[in-house]
């Protein structure tokens, strides 16, 4: 593996190398601002890089500079692969996992370019070159300031990197809540705040940005779908597909939702199932010493953080909840 602050004269180079930056599908703040932080960082080095990004993603995340720029591989496919074929430099942003970027995985598998990791989730795969690793931090975004710090670039810093990286910072940490929010965390975000970013304008972009039906679908599941285990402290909200149609329900509305079983005095695992017609996609937070990621790798093929994971299935909604309440009662020494 060779060390990320060698990218420094590559970047600097007269011939300016070929860039793609990609990130996990559905990105979400974390994913996209990272991934257009780290471009608008290369345009300040007169590098024209080019995001490309596995799936679509919510229209709260479309105000990031730079966003107009984004391909969505699945809307332009042949496009995306030569771009991925004759790049020189390939940056993964926000995963560590190949499968995590469908099918444009295996063209970044097989590209020439050198590969560059840039993430903070658990278990990295060996599939890059270059590596700016560490489960301790906060968000990709904060990472990439570090990226940045370490080229000795910090004086690039301008409004538009600012922005998207500091939508990452407060996602990820849920506004400075969870766990992961350090000392540096603060530091970074103060900093890009001096840089310009302006954190009401961008909180309000990305929390004050939702569709009424989305605010009563919420509604809808928290009165009619919240079951409470009340013996095992946990939440479960499980969401058919034609509940998701009844309200119009698009990418990156369900977000959030599974934190409210959560925010439930004495709750401490929370699960939200999702039927997302061609699988059926979880999300699963905890507190104290619930290893949410583990349980999702056991029995969802999932992972990620210890307590905040996910995973997912192609059983039937009716399975899934069958085989979550089996799980659930199998770790009950965690839960109760
Ligand atoms: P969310 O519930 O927000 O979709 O996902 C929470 C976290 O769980 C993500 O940041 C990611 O680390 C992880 N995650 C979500 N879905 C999957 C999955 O299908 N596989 C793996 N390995 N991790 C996932
Ligand atoms: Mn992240």
């Amino acid at each position: 593996m060779n060390n990320i602050a060698e990218l420094k004269p590559l970047l600097l180079a007269n011939t300016k190398p070929k860039i793609v930056i990609t990130t996990h599908h559905k990105p979400d703040a974390d994913a996209l601002g990272s991934s257009l932080g780290l471009y608008n960082f290369l345009l300040q080095l007169n590098i024209k890089s080019q995001v490309i990004t596995p799936t679509d993603y919510g229209d709260f995340l479309m105000w990031m500079p730079g966003e107009p720029t984004v391909i969505n591989f699945e809307e332009e496919e042949e496009l995306a692969s030569q771009m991925v074929a004759e790049a020189d430099f390939v940056f993964c942003l926000d995963f560590n996992a190949l499968k995590r970027i469908n099918s444009l995985g295996e063209l970044v598998q097989a590209s020439k370019a050198k590969k560059v990791m840039i993430d903070h989730h658990l278990q990295p795969e060996n599939f890059d070159d270059y590596r700016l690793w560490t489960s301790k931090a906060s968000s990709t975004c904060e990472l990439i300031y570090w990226f940045i710090q370490t080229l000795q670039f910090e004086h690039l810093i301008n409004k538009d990197i600012a922005s998207c990286l500091y939508a990452g910072i407060m996602t990820d940490t849920a506004s400075f809540k969870h766990g992961s929010t350090t000392p540096s965390t603060h530091r970074v975000a103060a900093e890009l705040l001096e840089k310009g970013a302006e954190s009401n304008i961008i909180h309000e972009n990305i929390y004050d940005n939702y569709s009424e039906n989305r605010t009563r679908f919420i509604g809808y599941c928290l009165n009619e779908k919240l079951q409470i285990l009340k013996e095992y402290n946990t939440a479960i909200i499980c969401v058919t597909a034609d509940e998701l149609n009844r309200y119009n329900i698009i990418v990156g509305d369900s977000e959030g939702l599974v934190n409210y079983g959560l925010s439930i005095k004495g709750i401490k695992f929370s699960v939200l199932v999702v039927d997302r017609t061609v699988a059926r996609k979880m999300s699963f937070r905890a507190k104290g010493n619930f290893p949410a990621n583990e349980f999702a790798r056991k029995y969802f093929n999932g992972g990620g953080h210890f307590s905040a994971a996910g995973g997912e299935s192609k059983d039937t909604i009716e399975n899934v909840e069958l085989k979550l309440k089996e799980g659930i009662i199998e770790y009950a020494e965690y839960l109760k």
